[in-house]
């Protein structure tokens, strides 16, 4: 593949079907893919197999066809992928990057939290397990130094793992390979240049760019698009009820999720299909538009 070639993606968990919030990061990493003439590739993040729900992978991409969002090539789904996860997590284990750890939930309970509410991981099996403790997830060493990155809509940013993530979970206790693993194998192997994705993400990205660099792979660039909250300015997921994308009127609810994204569509457009809406959208989108607002209350509620 042409590395100067742009490729993108969107990455669902298919927990449930698609809601308004999920159609935002979708429209607009399609519309940055379409905009530079590049690839748009769909891929199922299935990883965390207790938590997906039956028959809502296939629900998923039958709301991004009637949406318009017509992807390229295959579906990765990451259940598919525990090889390729086993294989990163050998490379991290043969450079000492990583760790066993050996404590439960409840051991954790007491430990400081950062500012998302996640632990911050007190570094009790850094340096060896307790005398007869039965390793259960894995962790990888993270430095006392700043993690800085370029967010095309947040600007500069940098992160200093030790202070606000900890050593974070690689592989879980019940065996799954964690998420911030799994992403950095998948968008190297899919050769991802850009992502753009939610801003709920944005504080995972430096985690992510820190396994790119001891997996030597490389780091895409990053941009996080405003998250849509409910009346109760909670994110829209399945734990907060957000109801699924409507079957019908698919125009409204798109030209909805433009002006969301700062992209303002002419009024002749007003009642066009999805197809003619995101063929404008991605003739005229300007990123800079993006609202810097990290959540946005949904209008289509
Ligand atoms: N699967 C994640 C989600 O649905 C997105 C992961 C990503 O875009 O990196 O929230």
């Amino acid at each position: 593949m042409n590395p100067a070639r742009y490729v993108g993606r969107f990455a669902p968990s298919p927990t449930g079907p698609l809601h308004f919030g999920s159609l935002v990061a979708a429209v607009a990493s399609f519309l940055d893919a379409r905009a530079a003439a590049g690839c748009w590739l769909v891929r199922m993040e299935d990883l965390d197999r207790p938590r997906c729900e039956a028959g809502a992978a296939d629900t998923i991409l039958r709301q991004l066809e009637a949406y318009g969002l017509l992807w390229d090539g295959d579906v990765l789904y990451q259940s598919r992928r525990d090889d390729a996860y086993a294989a990163a997590l050998d490379a991290l284990r043969a450079r000492g990057a990583v760790y066993p750890c050996a404590c439960t939930r409840s051991q954790l309970a007491q430990a400081p939290r950062n500012a998302e509410g996640e632990i911050l991981y007190p570094g009790t099996c850094r340096n060896g397990l307790p005398p007869g403790a039965i390793p259960r997830a894995w962790r990888v060493r993270v430095p006392d130094s700043d993690v800085g990155f370029h967010d095309r809509i947040h600007g500069d940013l940098r992160q200093n793992l030790a202070h606000d993530v900890g050593d974070f979970i690689v592989r879980r206790a019940d065996g799954l390979f964690a998420y911030q693993l799994a992403v950095v194998v998948d968008d190297a192997f899919q050769g991802i240049t850009h992502v753009v994705r939610g801003a709920d993400l944005l504080w995972n990205t430096p985690r992510q760019i820190y396994l790119q660099g001891r997996l030597g792979l490389a780091t895409p660039v990053y941009a996080h698009v405003p998250l849509i909250t409910n009346a109760a300015g909670q994110k829209l997921s399945k734990q907060t009820l957000a109801p699924p994308l409507p079957a019908a009127g698919q125009g409204a609810v798109l030209a909805a999720a433009l002006a969301v994204l700062g992209q303002r569509p002419p009024p002749a457009l007003e009642d066009a299909a999805p197809a003619e809406l995101l063929a404008w959208a991605g003739a005229h989108w300007r990123i800079e538009s993006v609202p810097l607002r990290p959540a946005i209350a949904n209008p289509a509620a």
